[in-house]
């Protein structure tokens, strides 16, 4: 059994992706290419959001918000405690400091007390200047970005959403992608909506961004790339890749993403049947719907999950920890001042433990592995 299952997703779509990839390579327009921009707008159209600028990958899209929001050195951002590395690392790498915030226990996404608290911390400490939330929609699963833009606004801050796990989730307010001033995305291979290999996105409503995000991307070209008005990158999609999303962006929306929100609700029946409250399931609070990047629990502690992980991988069945080291405490951010505790954080890196998660799951596939997960916890392994 396979973690994500991208093999099995090839072979159902596969004669749409080997047309478009030979399509493609026939063009000859292997840079910004047609389904570049074509791409563009059916994501931003899907989305509901103005502008869809493509990238290289999840992480310079981050770093393409930061930049166009002139981020830099002596600038505070917000970013959760719990999250992948990059959700951080963009910051420390624009010269701006990287706050570390708490998480709700049960969303797993930024706590908006923590998130006063840090604020306040920093408002009394006098040293950096607050400019940016990064709001992270941890497993699929949006933020409380109602909550969050209402404190960014009362302090004049910047809503960044790192959507490279919630493409395709829901909230009230609208859909993942478009709930930040500006939002991004990461196609990488395992993310809700994958390529065949690094992709990203930046997405805004805001022109003067779009424009300077369009001009970062490509060496910070002004008339053309041969016109360079500011220091940019190099970071775009290639048209293969391009091409490959058109087609998987179609399944996603006809039936991947009904397909995983399928096995989650499945899970959830199983677990909760077998297990009663002796192990807790993924929470998705009241009007919200996640796209399932991941479907985690919450163990005991971190020697139960040891042995759980342990057995499960003897009867054939991957498991996988995300993450097990919060931000504040990783060695590369060993000198980045803590403002604020992080309990939840500490907590969750020792008992989370994700199960394989795919739109192509079956209801057997299902079974056995809840079947397997509550063997391992009645026997007490
Ligand atoms: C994957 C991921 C990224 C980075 O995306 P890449 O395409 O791998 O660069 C950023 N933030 C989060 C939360 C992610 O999961």
């Amino acid at each position: 059994m396979e973690f994500r299952d991208l093999k099995k997703q090839y072979q159902v779509l596969k004669a749409d992706i080997d047309d478009a990839m030979q399509k493609v390579a026939a063009s000859g327009n292997y840079i910004m290419g047609g389904p570049v921009i074509e791409l563009e707008e059916q994501l931003a159209d899907y989305v509901g959001v103005k502008h869809c600028i493509t990238c290289a990958n999840g992480t310079d899209a981050l770093t393409l918000a930061l930049k166009s929001l002139g981020i830099g050195k002596g600038d505070a951002v917000f970013v959760p405690d719990f999250t992948f590395f990059a959700s951080a690392e963009v910051v420390a790498l624009e010269g701006a400091t990287p706050v570390f915030v708490d998480v709700n226990p049960r969303t797993f996404n930024i706590d908006v007390v923590s998130l006063k608290e840090a604020i306040d911390a920093v408002e009394n400490e006098g040293i950096l200047k607050m400019k940016a939330i990064i709001a992270v929609d941890l497993f699929g699963l949006p933020a409380d970005f109602i909550a969050v833009r209402k404190i960014a606004k009362q302090h004049g801050l910047y809503v960044i959403e790192d959507g490279a796990q919630g493409f395709g989730g829901r909230m009230a307010e609208g859909i993942a992608c478009s709930l930040g001033d500006i939002s991004t995305t990461s196609f990488f291979p395992a993310k809700p909506l994958g390529c065949y290999g690094d992709g990203g996105a930046v997405f805004t409503n805001n022109d003067e961004w779009a424009d300077m995000i369009r001009s970062l991307r490509i060496h910070g070209k002004g008339r053309n790339k041969y016109d360079n008005v500011r220091i940019g990158m190099n970071s775009r999609i290639d048209t293969l890749q391009a091409a490959i999303l058109q087609v998987k962006l179609n399944a996603f929306k006809e039936h991947e993403l009904e397909a995983v929100n399928h096995v989650a609700a499945q899970y959830t029946r199983l677990i909760n049947q077998a297990l009663g409250n002796a192990i807790t399931t993924p929470y998705i609070s009241e009007g919200y719907m996640s796209s399932w990047a991941q479907y985690t629990l919450q163990l005991t502690d971190a020697s139960q999950r040891m042995g759980i992980q342990t057995h499960m991988k003897e009867t054939g069945i991957p498991t996988m920890i995300y993450y097990p080291t919060p931000m504040s405490m990783q060695t590369a951010f060993s000198s980045v001042h803590s403002y604020v505790d992080t309990p939840n954080a500490q907590k969750l890196s020792q008992c989370v433990l994700s199960l394989p998660m795919h739109p192509y799951l079956t209801d057997e596939d299902i079974q056995m592995i809840v079947d397997a997960l509550v063997a391992n916890i009645k026997t007490g392994k």
